[in-house]
């Protein structure tokens, strides 16, 4: 499971089950298991702090790689 929080303030944004390599691109809402304090705008997705994260595409979220950083285990 990746803990995923924002780059300005760290606060948690998501915690998500990243499986196999690459980068972190996308966020698939299936594998979204709990999403913090997180602050939806149209389809735009914002932190608390205003920092924009991602945008909502439908079946996942495409996030600005900037926004955010991560940390924890990736399912091989
Ligand atoms: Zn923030």
């Amino acid at each position: 499971m990746l803990i995923i929080r924002c780059s300005k303030c760290k606060n948690k944004l998501f915690k998500y089950e990243k499986i196999g390599k690459g980068k972190l691109l996308h966020l698939w809402k299936k594998r979204i298991k709990k999403e913090y304090s997180i602050i939806k705008s149209n389809k735009n997705i914002y932190c608390e702090c205003g920092n924009l994260i991602g945008v909502d595409e439908g079946i996942y979220i495409k996030i600005i790689k900037s926004s955010i950083t991560y940390s924890g285990e990736i399912i091989k």
